[in-house]
């Protein structure tokens, strides 16, 4: 089957969580992509890495959490580079895999916008995939006129074309991770098979070196 249009997700997946699949559903099926491909960051520039769980148990969650979509799957190709995870470079990897009669989708929620102008290289990345943006509670699209220094009118607009009102979804690993610190039950927003493999490699633990 020819692969016309793939929508990749990056993100730290620390861990994944009903948010993120939701988001991924809601826009495949409004794009009507191929394929949605999840991609662990291995070294997020915009995080602090001291304190990010380990990449295998990142990439191991979203394995889980995806195991029953069709539609989705997993890369390692952050993984396995060295140094930062600049989205530019796994477009480059993306559009070398598929060709360039793939179109690629670059998925972000929307609190993603106020950074977007400081990633590396951020010209040539709106020039090389269509950045997505999906609603998250918090941030709004009046933001995107914050990228005016970075980036050309025509860029913007692009990607207020690509603004999709899916539904705002209030939930974040972060919090996810703090309610694991307290033993707080998270099953609301994780799969239950990412809950039970939080559980057994006790990971969002106080003395776990995550937290
Ligand atoms: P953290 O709380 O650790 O910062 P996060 O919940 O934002 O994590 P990430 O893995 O960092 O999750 O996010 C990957 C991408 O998914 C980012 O572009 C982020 O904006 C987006 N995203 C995460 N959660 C949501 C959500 N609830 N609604 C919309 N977008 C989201």
């Amino acid at each position: 089957m020819a692969i016309n249009s793939v929508l990749l997700f990056g993100g730290t997946f620390d861990p994944i969580h009903h948010g993120h699949h939701e988001i991924a559903t809601f826009v495949a099926t409004k794009l009507s992509v191929d394929k949605v491909i999840f991609v662990p960051a291995a070294d997020p520039p915009h995080k602090d890495t001291a304190s990010i769980t380990s990449a295998k148990d990142r990439y191991a969650m979203v394995e889980l959490a995806i195991q029953d979509e069709p539609l989705f799957s997993i890369s390692d190709c952050e993984l396995k580079r060295q140094g930062p995870s600049y989205t530019i470079d796994t477009i480059r990897y993306f559009q070398d895999l598929f060709g360039s009669s793939t179109q690629l989708f670059w998925l972000i929620g929307a609190d993603s916008i106020k950074d977007l102008g400081g990633w590396y290289k951020i010209e040539e990345l709106v020039e090389s995939c269509q950045i997505v943006t999906a609603c998250r509670p918090g941030a709004n699209k009046q933001e995107l006129q914050l990228l005016c220094n970075s980036l050309s009118t025509g860029m913007i607009k692009q990607l207020e074309t690509y603004w999709i009102e899916t539904p705002e979804i209030d939930i974040s690993s972060t919090s996810i991770r703090e309610c694991a610190i307290d033993n707080k039950p998270i099953d609301s927003w994780v799969s239950l098979p990412v809950v039970e493999y939080i559980h057994k490699h006790q990971l969002y633990k106080k003395n776990h070196g995550n937290n």
